[in-house]
């Protein structure tokens, strides 16, 4: 199973990311984690992501080439989540990686949740995990970073007919259901 998770900040892509690995015995990979593993000692990364800025698109991939590679070669799949979020970033890894040239993707989830509930449960989050990007200023800049540069990959993904839609504003038992349902009429079409 290969598969991307898109959606906004705060959309669910971690907690879906996870189970879905869990149920196809493939690796989740985390942009956000593995960049918040890295920031230690790396005060220029740090800020970009205290900010709710991208990190630039070489350091990332540094980080996240070799990781995706073990992935791949361990499990032949993964579930990638926050990443690419950039036209760019998808354009490179399809060159570097292969992701969607011969690492086909089996789909695109892509969570829709309005941002009043976003800002509540990023709010929420922040009081339970203590994100240091949590905070009302830096989560409205990343809903407008996402905006700006992220939201286009949907229409990008959807021309390639690997799109599939969820609607992420329900409780987390049906928006599992309604991405297993969706992902299994598309794996065994
Ligand atoms: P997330 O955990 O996905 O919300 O990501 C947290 C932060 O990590 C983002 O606000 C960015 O600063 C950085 N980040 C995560 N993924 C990427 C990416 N694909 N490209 C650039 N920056 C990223």
């Amino acid at each position: 199973m290969r598969l991307l998770m898109l959606g906004p900040p705060g959309s669910g892509k971690g907690t879906h990311g996870v189970r879905l690995a869990d149920d196809y015995g493939v690796v989740h990979i985390s942009s956000g984690d593995v960049l918040r593993a890295a920031i230690a000692g790396d005060t220029r990364l740090a800020g970009y992501v205290a900010r709710g800025d991208l990190v630039p698109d070489d350091v990332l991939f540094k980080l996240l080439v070799p990781i995706m590679e073990r992935a791949v070669a361990k499990t032949g799949g993964f579930i990638a989540d926050g990443f690419p979020r950039t036209l760019a970033q998808a354009e490179r890894a399809y060159r570097e990686i292969g992701i969607d040239r011969h690492l086909k993707l089996d789909a695109v989830v892509s969570l829709d949740v309005p941002d009043d509930v976003l800002v509540r449960r990023m709010l929420d989050r922040a009081q339970q995990q203590g994100r240091a990007d949590d905070t009302l200023e830096v989560i409205q800049h990343r809903l407008a970073v996402y905006c700006a540069e992220t939201y286009p990959l949907i229409e990008y993904f959807r021309e390639r007919g690997i799109l599939l839609p969820v609607n992420g504003n329900q409780p987390p038992d049906d928006v599992y259901a309604d991405i297993k349902e969706a992902l299994d009429q598309r794996v065994t079409k």
